[in-house]
């Protein structure tokens, strides 16, 4: 038993507290956002994320805390730790919070990502573009999600302009050689505060307008690939004194390389596929983690494919729902919606998946093609 507290209240934190009620735990969320998904099905403080005197009521409130996004204030964090039992500690939110602290952790540990170059001045960007050639990726160190906070260059004429627009975010820039992938694919892997270490079975992720789409699963890679980027994020786990979830994207080459993209210390969007599909859920997995109870078997039991719901598939996947499905259950096909509590369906926002098990991916992909919801 205990309390746990996570700073956010989002879709995260929401399934992260239907996992652990399940387990006996109690959940408290600090969120900005009266009424979020998780204060919806747990207790909430409703503050701003850096208001001290909220974290400090999180931290009296909480056995264990943790988070479900990683650009946690340092300041609140070594509040938290102060106050409470904050087992994944600051060191890895400092890290991945930043993509070139992050790039420079996961080459310590022996894994490589695609090259890259600080970027500090516009003549710093022109050198590093010609060294790279043509499209390459600026970034902006921090803050960026869904492809916002960057730039692809196209061209050497575009350098001016990538430049300062992506300069008014204020924070340092990275430039990444452009890696031409025939897939991505992710891993998600946890450590416990004890030390051991699973990883979950690969997703292959298919992304529209830099918004996830599919989760896949089993990835359609080979077998050595599968077991290499489990390795390499049993590795980085290691490397990075990971406690909780490690959310590791990768880009896989024509010839099977592997260069890791970028990192999440927490439950990932990509990880949702485990809900049903495999015998402990990323969900679980994390409290286990930080809790410091043995972690819980891995496994896939089906064949499953994530699909994100946006606002605008909202309405078409309920008159779906109330309609029924005799075609796909006969087929073997199970569609397992979530929904997270929002109110407004705003096009293009995250409100639910479904997780859609089946005999085989091909089976569950022709279903989302069928069906519709996702033309839009
Ligand atoms: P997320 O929502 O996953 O946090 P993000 O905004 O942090 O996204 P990235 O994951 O770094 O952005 O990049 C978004 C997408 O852009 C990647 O999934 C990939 O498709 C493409 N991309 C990013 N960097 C590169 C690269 N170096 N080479 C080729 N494609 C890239
Ligand atoms: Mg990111
Ligand atoms: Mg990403």
């Amino acid at each position: 038993g205990g309390t746990i507290g996570i700073l956010g209240g989002g879709q995260l934190g929401r399934m992260l507290a239907n996992a652990g009620s399940a387990m006996g735990y109690r959940f408290v969320a600090l969120d900005p956002t009266p009424d979020s998904p998780m204060g919806q099905v747990s207790r909430q403080i409703v503050a701003a994320y850096d208001d001290m005197d909220a974290a400090l009521a999180l931290a009296e409130a909480s056995d264990v805390i943790t988070y479900e996004f990683e650009n946690v204030d340092a300041d609140v964090a070594a509040k938290l730790m102060e106050r409470s039992y904050v087992p994944q500690g600051s060191e890895l939110l400092y890290t991945t919070q930043h993509r070139l602290r992050e790039k420079r952790a996961i080459e310590a540990a022996g894994v490589r990502v695609a090259p890259y170059r600080e970027i500090t001045s516009e003549d710093s960007l022109r050198d590093a573009v010609s060294a790279f050639g043509t499209p390459c990726v600026l970034k902006t160190a921090t803050g960026g999600y869904d492809g916002k906070g960057q730039w692809v260059i196209r061209g050497e004429d575009e350098i001016p302009e990538a430049y300062e627009t992506l300069s008014r975010a204020g924070t340092q820039l990275v430039l990444e050689q452009f890696i031409r992938f025939k897939q991505e694919i992710s891993v998600i892997a946890a450590r416990s505060s004890k030390g051991e270490i699973k990883a979950f079975p690969p997703a292959e992720n298919i992304h529209v307008d830099n918004i996830l789409h599919l989760s896949i699963v089993p990835a359609r890679v080979g077998e050595d690939v599968i077991a290499e980027a489990e390795r390499l994020a049993v590795r980085i786990a290691e490397g990075l004194n990971v406690v909780g979830l490690i959310a590791v994207e990768l880009f896989v080459t024509e010839d099977g390389g592997l260069y890791v993209n970028e990192l999440a210390p927490r439950p990932h969007n990509s990880g949702h596929y485990t809900m049903e599909a495999c015998r402990t859920s990323q969900f679980e997995q994390h409290v286990r983690a930080i809790c410091g109870l043995p972690l819980g078997d891995t496994s896939l039991m089906s064949s499953v494919v994530m699909v994100n719901v946006l606002g605008q598939h909202v309405e078409p996947l309920l008159e779906r729902l109330a309609e029924g499905d005799d075609a796909a259950t006969h087929a073997g096909i199970a569609p397992k919606v979530h929904l997270y509590g929002k109110k407004d369906a705003v096009f293009k926002r995250k409100m639910g998946h479904v997780n859609v098990l089946a005999p085989n991916v091909e089976a569950a992909l022709q279903w989302i093609e069928e069906t519709t919801i996702w033309k839009v």
